[in-house]
């Protein structure tokens, strides 16, 4: 059977039992899948529409460059296709476990993001269950043209994309990765402006991003596409790609191992698994470095009431502290010294991003189109003998306070009043009503506040 034949199949199945559900009046629906990059407790669903089996590639045509995707298919599967045809979507986020739903829905970013925005921008076309059963196909200019707009950051919350239909872009074997390091984060913040408005001016297919391993230590990569390369790196196994940013000025790396650069070590994450130890790296680490088997560990860690007493028992009292931040770049300083000062974690991710189209507003996640933004993404936890959440909601209020914006994949401290005022009552409510009145999928604030409640699945 051919892979269009098969989604229609699947598609058919799921519709019918989303309008068995429908016509139940049954809510709290959610999605049955296999992986997830949500930080914070997914949101107990009543009831899951199975959709594990729309994980499949379903056509990459190479002449107008896209490919037509199931949404539940992982970037490592739609990867690991499209580079067959030399070709790559315009942008990838970081982990091979992240899902082409998941990434649209949730603002996903990566560092072609200052060229091409964010994964949501590289999208032309796609199919959405609503809460009825009715399944729509959304583009910029059809008569959905709302839903489309508004599926970004709408975290399946006014529907579930079933298939969508992505921007690619071509690509060379390699590429040769300069490391530029800075002592001083105003010459860093202006550099980085400078890099990604030259960047873009070429058109070029570089990629740009950065770390911050200390106030005095900040380092900027561009990642340019070379046809060949005297030699490549290798940070799947024995050493990680980041310390590899401090020490070198130059490297080169084979596209798929850019792509994947910070799979292998969950940026650096993989250090609260001791895989930053050698011998960890040598004995195991073929079997645990991907993002998939840290969210498995991570997940068996949680809800384990065993780890979970012995931690509270023998362990100090910390709060969690896992956010991707975006900030106008002309409050980046500002907001890396607050970083320094009040919250303390360290390396920090560093991603420019800025709207690809002008001329397309997306409702829910809405960008200045001439600012360059910075994306800060830090995953950590501090030791705290404040309540809970505090050093959360302090990043929380110094977000708002600098123009920026917060992801929402992980905890989310806004009361139900503030998080409103921020992220358009107005215009949500109103799709909402429109495409799920009777609240057959919970709202975007119950969402992601579930955490907490105290909810998990
Ligand atoms: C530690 C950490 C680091 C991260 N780093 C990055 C990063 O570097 N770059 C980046 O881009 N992102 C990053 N993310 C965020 C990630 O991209 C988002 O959380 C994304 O939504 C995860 O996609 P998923 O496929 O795992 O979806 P899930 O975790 O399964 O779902 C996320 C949300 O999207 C909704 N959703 C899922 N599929 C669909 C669909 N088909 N239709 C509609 N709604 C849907 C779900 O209901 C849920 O609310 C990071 C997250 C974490 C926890």
């Amino acid at each position: 059977m051919d892979k269009h034949t098969s989604y229609e199949q699947k598609k058919h199945r799921l519709q019918q039992a989303a309008k068995i559900l429908f016509k139940n009046k049954h809510t709290r629906i959610g999605l049955h899948k296999n992986t997830s990059n949500l930080f914070r407790n997914r949101h107990l669903a009543d009831q899951r529409l199975d959709v594990r089996a729309f994980n499949q590639v379903i056509h990459i045509d190479r002449t107008a460059m896209q490919v037509e995707v199931e949404a539940m298919t992982t970037y490592e599967t739609l990867v690991a296709e499209t580079l067959r045809y030399h070709c790559l979507p315009a942008v990838v986020p970081e982990l091979k476990t992240i899902t082409v739903g998941g990434a649209l829905s949730g603002v996903g970013i990566e560092s072609s993001s200052y060229r091409y925005g964010l994964v949501h921008e590289t999208v032309t076309s796609m199919e959405v269950l609503l809460a009825d059963g009715e399944i729509v196909t959304c583009t910029a200019e059809n008569a959905f043209q709302d839903l489309f707009f508004a599926i970004p950051n709408a975290y399946g919350s006014l529907g579930y994309v079933l298939k969508l239909t992505l921007k690619l872009i071509p690509i060379k074997p390699f590429v040769q990765l300069t490391h530029q390091h800075f002592s001083e984060q105003i010459n860093y913040f202006s550099v980085l402006e400078e890099t990604c408005a030259q960047q873009r001016q070429q058109q070029s297919d570089c990629y740009i991003d950065g770390v911050v391993f200390s106030a005095k230590q900040l380092c900027l990569t561009v990642a340019k596409p070379v046809a060949t390369a005297p030699y490549t790196s290798n940070y799947r196994y024995l050493h990680a790609y980041y310390p590899s940013i401090k020490a070198k000025n130059k490297d080169y790396l084979s596209i798929k191992d850019y792509i994947w650069r910070w799979d292998a070590d969950w940026f650096w994450c993989s250090k609260n698994f001791g895989m930053q130890n050698f011998l960890m790296r040598l004995l195991l680490g073929k079997f645990i470095m991907h993002s998939a088997v840290y969210w498995k560990l991570m997940r068996f860690a949680r809800n384990n009431r065993c780890i979970q007493w012995l931690e509270k028992k023998f362990t100090v009292r910390k709060e969690t502290i896992i956010q991707d931040v975006e900030i106008p770049i002309q409050h980046a300083a500002a907001f890396l010294t607050f970083l320094h000062n009040s919250i303390g974690i360290l390396p920090i991710w560093i991603c420019p991003l800025q709207a690809y189209n002008p001329q397309q507003h997306f409702l829910l996640y809405p960008l200045d189109k001439n600012t360059l933004y910075v994306n800060f993404g830090f995953w950590d936890s501090r030791l705290s003998q404040q309540a809970a959440g505090h050093y959360n909601r302090l990043i929380e209020e110094q977000v708002n306070q600098l123009q920026g914006r917060k992801s929402l994949y992980s905890t989310v401290y806004y009361t139900e009043e503030a998080f409103w005022q921020l992220y358009d009552y107005a215009t949500y409510s109103t799709l909402k009503q429109k495409y799920d009145p009777h609240q057959v999928f919970d709202d975007l604030y119950t969402k992601v506040h579930g955490h907490l409640r105290g909810e998990k699945s």
